[in-house]
């Protein structure tokens, strides 16, 4: 048959009087065709599939669902990285409006755009970085916007210790992957401990920026690298922070002299020195590629769309 639509066949009648069947082969689904919209007319946008639900991936709709229910989950697993909570609410906006593009950080309400939804991890990703935000941008507040790194690059390290405990891709499995990234390459041209206004939002001042924690961590080791998290935020709560603040910071609470690591990765606009050459291990799960493709270079026009 080759009309238009959806055939179907021993159909249940809602009512309760029974079931029709029109022919007798057992099969309740014998096929479908759409043909194009008709001349002149608009396509119809929406696409739509017919088959048993469990054939198909879930809706966008029930993508933000799953991520946002894991919101109070997200939420204990930040507390433990940052303290407490810092306020009364908390909840979510998920915009369907196409062009978007971006989530922000809005206090106590983060806004989403739908695209990031495209799968329960990303999704659940995007939700991380927005809370993190709630302490690291929003109980703190950089003093000018040229301390930025202090809320990208942190709230962007949360994904990284996320997608570990979820057992997708290790931290240091990302670091290694942005650590194998060219010298030459323009990412490493950044200087993202004060960017300017045109690379305010670049890639680089989020990728790098946790690759900066990371870098940090492994120099002073996980003890103190997270009393110096939690303590960073409990010492500046509803305060302004710099940069020189937290290298201060990190200094005190480590120990150690850091003005060198802190130097290489933020004021350097060009790859830190003495990174060891590692040969990234290809993520075994598709969540982990997808977050080390992430973390490649991509062009300014690439990355609008993935702003958070
Ligand atoms: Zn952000």
């Amino acid at each position: 048959m080759a009309y238009p639509g959806l055939f179907v066949d021993d159909v249940e009648v809602s009512t309760g009087e029974g079931t029709t069947s029109f022919e007798e082969d057992g099969d309740t689904t014998d096929g479908w065709s759409v043909l194009g919209a008709p001349a002149g007319s608009p396509g119809n946008a929406n696409d739509w599939t017919f088959g048993p639900a469990d054939l198909f991936p879930p809706s966008p709709g029930e993508i933000v669902d799953l991520a946002l229910a894991r919101q109070p989950e997200v939420t204990s697993f930040l507390s433990e990285l940052f303290g407490p909570y810092p306020f009364r609410a908390s909840g979510a906006i998920v915009d369907d409006y196409p062009e978007l593009g971006f989530a922000l950080e809005t206090q106590t309400r983060p806004i989403y755009a739908r695209d990031f939804f495209t799968d329960e991890f990303s999704g659940t990703s995007v939700v991380v970085h927005e809370l993190a935000h709630q302490w690291v941008g929003d109980l703190l507040t950089v003093e000018r916007w040229q301390h930025i790194w202090l809320n990208e690059g942190f709230a962007t390290y949360t994904e990284w210790l996320w997608a570990e405990e979820e057992g997708v891709i290790t931290a240091q499995e990302i670091y290694d992957g942005l650590v194998a990234i060219p010298a030459d390459d323009p990412f490493w041209q950044v200087t993202i401990g004060d960017p300017g206004p045109e690379a305010m939002f670049d890639g680089a001042v989020y990728f790098r920026g946790a690759g900066t924690l990371h870098a940090l961590r492994l120099q002073v080791g996980d003890e103190a690298f997270f009393t110096t998290l939690r303590t960073w935020i409990r010492s500046h709560a509803g305060g302004h922070v710099s940069v020189d603040d937290f290298i201060a910071h990190a200094e005190r609470v480590s120990g150690q002299q850091l003005d060198e690591l802190f130097e290489q990765w933020l004021f350097t606009a060009a790859k830190p020195a003495g990174l060891p050459e590692v040969e990234p291990v290809p993520p075994e799960s598709p969540e982990g590629a997808a977050v080390l493709q992430l973390q490649e270079p991509r062009t300014p026009e690439s990355l609008t769309g993935a702003r958070r």
